[in-house]
């Protein structure tokens, strides 16, 4: 192709770009935010919120961006391994997960990385723009047209010619907008209502937890329809030593911006936020954030879909960030992406292939999450055929993955998005299951 457009320069449209650039001869990314390290893009106010890379999304780190983890780690980034994530569920820590791996760094500290890396390759460039609509012709994209940014600065107001087109715009992209002013289908969305509140803040770190890296807690079963038993949250030794600490809540128990009523709820939490909490100083502000819905669009669903166009991350799927699959999500759109590139000798045809695959990636998650999100008094639905059951079987393998190491390493494996929420369901591992919780 001779050129490919990218609507959004953040983490999926970084990974949408380095992708393009071995299939078009020019990739522009259009970006209206300046993204640095530390200056952090208002357009994605989740970054300041504690992110972290499931396996799957490390994987795919290294697989587009090889070296990636190496220069983290020397910039200041912590890789985890073995005890050094530890996983708590209602407060007591699960046993330990086979090739366990996590990396500490903060979101912005990761994707200035990879901007810096796509930034290196020959034949892409950013330009500091926002794309205002789409050019069409005969049934495809053929064009993006761009506005100048407030103020007059960056943007240049011109349309530019494109082969292949790539929403990441993120989860409120404009582009269903788009495509029904020009006489298209909106694509059908699923969501399920959560009403999520995040809070994040930093500490200084010192030596007070040894070589931990990542210390998440979550409410398991016996935590269903009752107060948790210990309060959610996470903590992550980043770059800068300081730990990033998050709490989570649904609801009326959202975490609120004050720093004592967050240290008061981390004393509430594991073993490592509190000590966090008692030894370590905080710095700056608590930074929160509302998530309301989990939503994701189906365009296989629809009769006709312009060719040319191709949607990545949030704007194809935004599902509830505690189970960190956002990132790796919007990795795996790019590997789509690739194996439709690298398939079809028409590229500016429907992506019904693209679709379709990452649509079957999207699905698991989307699966795991709303499951999980179910068991929440607050969320109504909607419910899957077979919910009590599917519930009261996957309370009893979260039981047994906190109790065996065995059952927990294929538990964490499905979390990781290493393998497929089928991977549950078989009879080996249901026996392996049973027979743990039979022992007692
Ligand atoms: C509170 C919270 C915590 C999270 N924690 C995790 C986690 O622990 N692990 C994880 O994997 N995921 C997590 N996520 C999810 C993760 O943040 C998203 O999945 C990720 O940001 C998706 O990247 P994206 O590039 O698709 O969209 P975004 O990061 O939202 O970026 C969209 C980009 O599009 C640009 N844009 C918007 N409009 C235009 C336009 N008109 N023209 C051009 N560009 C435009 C924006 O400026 C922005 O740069 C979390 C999300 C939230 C809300």
């Amino acid at each position: 192709m001779k050129r490919a457009i990218v609507m959004g320069g953040s983490y999926a449209g970084l990974f949408a770009a380095r992708v393009l650039s071995e299939y078009a001869e020019d990739v522009l990314v259009i970006e209206p935010d300046v993204i640095e390290e530390d200056g952090l893009g208002r357009r994605v106010p989740q970054r300041h919120q504690l992110h972290a890379l499931l396996s799957m999304g490390h994987t795919q780190l290294e697989r587009w961006f090889p070296g990636t983890t190496e220069e983290l780690v020397k910039g200041g980034a912590l890789l985890g391994e073995g005890d050094d994530v530890r996983f708590y569920l209602d407060g007591r820590l699960k046993a330990p997960a086979a090739g366990a791996r996590m990396l500490g760094a903060t979101r912005p500290f990761l994707e200035s990385h990879l901007r810096r890396r796509v930034t290196a390759l020959a034949n892409v460039r950013f330009l500091r723009a926002q794309a205002t609509d789409l050019v069409f012709r005969r049934g495809r994209v053929v064009g993006v047209t761009t506005a100048a940014l407030d103020g007059g600065t960056g943007g240049t107001g011109e349309t530019f010619d494109a082969d292949f087109v790539v929403d990441a715009m993120g989860r409120n992209s404009p582009l269903e907008d788009w495509l029904a002013r020009h006489g298209w289908d909106r694509a059908p969305v699923d969501s399920m209502r959560i009403d999520l509140g995040y809070a994040t803040v930093l500490f200084h770190r010192g030596d007070e937890l040894g070589s931990t890296v990542i210390a998440h807690s979550s409410p398991g079963p016996a935590s269903d329809y009752r107060p948790a038993l210990t309060e959610p949250g996470a903590l992550a030794a980043v770059e800068g030593g300081r730990w990033s600490v998050v709490l989570a809540g649904y609801a009326d128990h959202r975490p609120g911006p004050d720093p004592e009523e967050f240290l008061r709820r981390m004393r509430r939490c594991v073993a490592p936020l509190r000590t966090v909490a008692d030894t370590s100083t905080m710095i700056g502000d608590v930074r929160t954030y509302r998530f309301v819905e989990s939503r994701r669009r189906v365009h296989s669903r629809l009769n006709r879909f312009p060719g040319g166009l191709v949607v990545v991350g949030d704007a194809l799927a935004s599902v509830n960030p505690v189970y960190g699959q956002g990132l790796t999500l919007a990795a795996l759109a790019a590997n789509a992406l690739g194996a439709h590139l690298r398939s079809t000798p028409f590229p500016q045809s429907p992506a019904r292939d693209y679709f379709r695959l990452v649509e079957a990636v999207v699905e698991g998650a989307w699966q795991l999450s709303t499951a999980a999100d179910l068991a929440q008094p607050h969320v109504t639905g909607p419910y899957p055929r077979g919910h009590r059951v599917q519930k009261w079987v996957a309370d009893r393998l979260t039981e047994a993955s906190v109790r065996d190491s065995a059952v927990n390493t294929r538990y964490m494996g499905v979390v990781n998005m290493e393998l497929p929420p089928k991977a549950l369901t078989d009879p080996r591992f249901l026996a392996r299951a049973a027979r743990v919780l039979l022992a007692g």
